[in-house]
């Protein structure tokens, strides 16, 4: 087979990817390892930044998005004794928008069936050959047991943090930053009407919780736990009865809507950036080049700024202009490295260590951002997103 671009992956960043590229009239070919249902399956992400929301709106992917999704002008964040809103837009940004990801995954499948994409789920085994060169292709094994190969103009890793591409960056190019964090998460879904009108971060000396939403029947929560910890020392009771006692210390009269826990699972926070983006003929794109921690929201808002800037300089390339391919790598990690330092800051700020000092500045940090108008417009700007753009 033969195609501009191949794709590896068709999570969130391969599928949008196709899409924005048809819209540049380039035609590409997608391969994913897995099935479709469990790709469709997968839980994950659930808050969209405004400048996400309008690459979809500008995409016409957003119609679902509008009608079920969740538009929220801002967050709670307490400690005990203590809950402040923060109000995005009164602080100079935008609103945030909740959508799970599994929904927004659909989304862009099904307008990838609609168009009539080419996606070959159940490939195993894909290798990237010749990505040096200007004739660079990948071979694989698809769903039936044939071998195939897709030769490209350029070949696209958007195959994930357990991929494969990241890997055919010569050793010599690549750098690996890496953080691990002393503590892991706890997330987990409830089939319950959410407790709260908008996300709860909330601080507690025992270790820090969330609460977020998917719909008005479905909650999320996330607790900090000790990154040993094993999901089968969690019963539905303690973890209901931690969740109370974190989220509920900040405010007297809220009441904690529990009921049966879907979905339960330990994550462990890392933050890690491959670098470059892009070498000769393949690019990189989402967690197939960096994963944050979830604290700050912001993966799946990153892959999708890597591939809308992707598209714009693979379709410059196609009418003669390389200089946005060439600028790609660069300006999608200088929005990575903001993000990752606001994921890092925010993590910070909100996980504790068990030392009473950390615990203090923990708290004096909080107090700031959402008492001081500076403060205030920081948090506003770095959860809300800037613009997507080259530079
Ligand atoms: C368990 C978990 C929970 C998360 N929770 C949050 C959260 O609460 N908030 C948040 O902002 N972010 C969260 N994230 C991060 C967010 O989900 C990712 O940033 C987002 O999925 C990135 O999209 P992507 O398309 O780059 O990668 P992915 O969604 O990982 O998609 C990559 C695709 O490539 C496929 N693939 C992998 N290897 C190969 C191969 N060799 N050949 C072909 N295909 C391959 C995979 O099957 C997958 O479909 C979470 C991630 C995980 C793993």
């Amino acid at each position: 087979m033969k195609t501009r671009v191949a794709i590896i992956g068709a999570g969130p960043a391969g599928l949008l990817l196709s899409h924005l590229l048809e819209r540049e009239g380039i035609e590409s070919i997608i391969v994913e390892a897995q099935s479709s249902d469990f790709v469709l399956g997968r839980f994950r992400a659930g808050l969209l930044e405004a400048a996400s929301v309008d690459v979809l709106d500008e995409a016409g992917l957003s119609e679902r998005l509008h009608r079920d999704g969740l538009e929220h002008r801002g967050v709670y964040v307490q400690w005990p004794g203590t809950k402040r809103a923060v109000d995005f837009v009164e602080r100079g940004g935008r609103p945030v928008w909740v959508y799970g990801q599994s929904e927004l995954t659909r989304d862009l499948s099904d307008a990838r069936f609609a168009a009539g994409q080419q996606m070959y789920y159940n490939v195993s085994d894909v290798a990237l050959h010749d990505v040096d060169s200007s004739a660079p292709f990948l071979t694989g094994v698809d769903a039936t047991g044939r071998s195939i190969r897709i030769d490209a103009d350029v070949i696209v890793g958007c195959d994930g943090f357990a991929g494969v591409s990241r890997d055919s960056l010569a050793q010599s190019l690549r750098a690996v930053y890496e953080r691990r964090y002393p503590h892991s998460w706890l997330g987990f879904f409830a089939d319950v009407p959410p407790s709260s009108d908008q996300i709860i971060f909330a601080w507690h000396p025992e270790g820090f919780a969330m609460h977020t939403m998917r719909s008005a029947s479905i909650s999320r929560f996330h607790l900090q736990v000790d990154p040993h910890d094993h999901i089968s020392a969690w019963s539905d009771d303690r973890i209901w009865e931690t969740t109370a006692r974190r989220l509920g210390s900040g405010d007297n009269d809220w009441t904690l809507h529990t009921g049966p826990i879907t979905e339960k699972s330990i994550l462990p926070l890392r933050c890690r950036i491959t670098t470059p983006m892009r070498h000769a003929r393949l690019f990189l794109a989402g967690d197939a080049a960096h994963v944050v921690p979830p604290t700050g929201a912001k993966g799946l808002n990153l892959a999708i700024a890597d591939v809308t800037l992707l598209a714009r300089a693979l379709g410059a390339w196609k009418r003669g202009d390389e200089s946005l391919a060439n600028a790609y790598s660069d300006s999608a990690l200088r929005r990575v490295w903001r993000a990752a330092e606001f994921s890092w800051s925010w993590s910070s700020a909100l996980h504790t260590t068990g030392d009473p000092f950390d615990d203090q500045l923990q708290l004096a940090q909080l107090d700031w951002l959402t008492s001081s108008p500076t403060g205030g417009a920081g948090l506003a700007e770095k959860f809300s997103g800037v613009p997507i753009a080259f530079g």
